[in-house]
């Protein structure tokens, strides 16, 4: 803490896994004797850079943009931009951090890596965005590389930005190489990638529920967000028979007792991806829907106070606290597995697992993104492409790898069914064993 200060959520994630892995490196004289947790927490490398631009009116805009070269010790440095007004160095930390644990998580060889810039893509012109990701990657490009650094889309940043992205770098580096994944699919992007965080966090969650002899079937699930990784999570649970009752976005949310069917989430996502408007239109579609405005500073948020079966939160850091998590509990829910990162408390954890709630955390729920970007770039270094049912086998295979993983790590250290302990103690194993065989470099 004193050597970072002020980086709380950089604090919170370090705080979760050291609680973790404490059991391993008590075991396990030697990681603690090679400082290898210590190293993890220190970033290979930080580049913060300054990016400018013009305006639409002609003025001079000045951002900040960063990329956080995590640890490298498995696999070239992988891992979203993040374009959004509040991201500064813990978020994109706290982000780099969890990102490294993921990786290792998937079994694909990628190490960790974050990025992005404070830049506010609301409100911009198409123009003001495709002149702000050239400003950003004119710089980015000197860091990154197909055997380097190879970053993904992350909030704010979609298909569109890495398209403007990605032809900066071609520019720059007159090379047609995987540099960024989350390409379009006629440029050398994967099937299946847009859908993968999405179907990989309810392929999880399909894992833990069968582990009980149950399936998502018949159950009310509470969506948060409505970017990429909620919609994909809608249409699949849809696909598995449960039924969506609410999606939000930074302004407010939505309930719709009927559940979000195909039709309600082809509105959602034209409305999201294509109008670029807000949520609170649903209710104007579908009038038996409520919309519920945020209120700045509430104790808690109201999305997470509705009967329900299963939370799926794919919306940003921290939406869940101790008192949404009560609420949660309160209300019947049994399962609540992360398609956003960190999206709920270390008070609120405690408070799930105090009540039997399955949890599953990020890194291992929300991994399927990852997964399927290291399956983009296995493509593109052989210079092949798979079909999307060929991605989508992977992807379940990947899932179900990771549940296993978080499963059996878990219960080697007595913690059976703790999913976050689990994929804690997996993902730093593999890490800090490939350091230890690395030396201290
Ligand atoms: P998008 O930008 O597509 O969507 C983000 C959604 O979350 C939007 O509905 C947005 O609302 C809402 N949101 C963002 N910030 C806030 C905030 N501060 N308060 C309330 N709502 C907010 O991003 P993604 O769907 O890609 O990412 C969502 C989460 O999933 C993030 O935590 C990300 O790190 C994580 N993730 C994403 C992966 C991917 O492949 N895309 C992979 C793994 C994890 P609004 O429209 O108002 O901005």
């Amino acid at each position: 803490i004193a050597k970072n200060p002020g980086e709380v959520e950089f604090h919170q994630a370090a705080a979760e896994v050291l609680d973790s892995v404490k059991v391993v490196l008590d075991k396990n004289a030697e990681y603690r004797k090679l400082k290898l947790m210590e190293r993890m927490l220190e970033p290979e490398r930080v580049i913060m850079f300054r990016v400018n631009w013009v305006d639409d009116k002609g003025e001079v805009q000045v951002n900040r943009g960063y990329r956080i070269q995590m640890n490298s010790a498995i696999g070239p440095y992988k891992g979203g931009l993040r374009f959004h007004p509040s991201v500064n160095l813990s978020i994109l930390k706290f982000l780099a951090f969890e990102q490294t644990f993921k990786n290792s998580l998937t079994g694909i060889a990628m190490g960790g890596g974050k990025g992005g810039s404070d830049f506010n893509p609301k409100g911009k012109s198409e123009a003001e965005v495709m002149r702000f990701c050239q400003a950003f990657a004119t710089e980015l490009s000197r860091h990154i590389g197909h055997r380097l650094d190879v970053p993904a889309g992350d909030i704010g940043v979609g298909g569109r930005e890495i398209g403007y992205m990605y032809g900066t770098y071609r520019k720059i580096k007159n090379e047609f190489t995987g540099v960024f994944t989350g390409k379009g699919i006629e440029w050398g992007g994967s099937l299946i990638r847009p859908e993968a965080t999405g179907y990989g966090l309810i392929y999880f969650a399909q894992n833990m529920l069968h582990e009980a002899g149950d399936s998502l079937k018949g159950k009310t699930c509470l969506v948060s967000g409505s970017g990429n990784v909620a919609q994909y999570c809608v249409e699949k649970i849809n696909h598995f028979g449960g039924k969506v009752v609410t999606l939000s976005d930074s302004s407010g949310y939505i309930y719709d007792e009927e559940g979000i069917d195909a039709a309600k989430l082809a509105f959602v996502m034209e409305l999201k991806n294509v109008r670029r408007g807000r949520i609170e239109e649903y209710v104007a579609k579908y009038p038996k829907a409520v919309y519920t405005a945020v209120k700045e500073g509430a104790a808690s948020n109201p999305i997470w106070n509705h009967k329900a079966d299963c939370a799926f939160p794919c919306a940003t850091q921290n939406e869940i606290n101790e008192k949404d998590a009560q609420h949660l509990v309160n209300n019947g829910v049994k399962l609540v597995a992360e398609g956003a990162n960190m999206p709920t408390t270390n008070e609120a954890i405690e408070v799930l697992h105090a009540n039997g709630v399955k949890y599953a955390p990020g890194k291992a729920s929300n991994a399927g993104g990852v997964g399927t970007s290291g399956i983009e770039m296995m493509q593109n270094y052989m210079g092949m492409s798979w079909t999307a049912e060929e991605v989508d086998a992977k992807l379940q295979g990947i899932m179900k790898n990771i549940h296993q993983k978080c499963l059996h790590a878990a219960e080697q250290y007595g913690l059976k069914g703790n999913y976050m302990a689990g994929a804690n103690i997996a993902g730093f194993v593999k890490v800090a064993d490939a350091m230890k065989a690395q030396g201290i470099v």
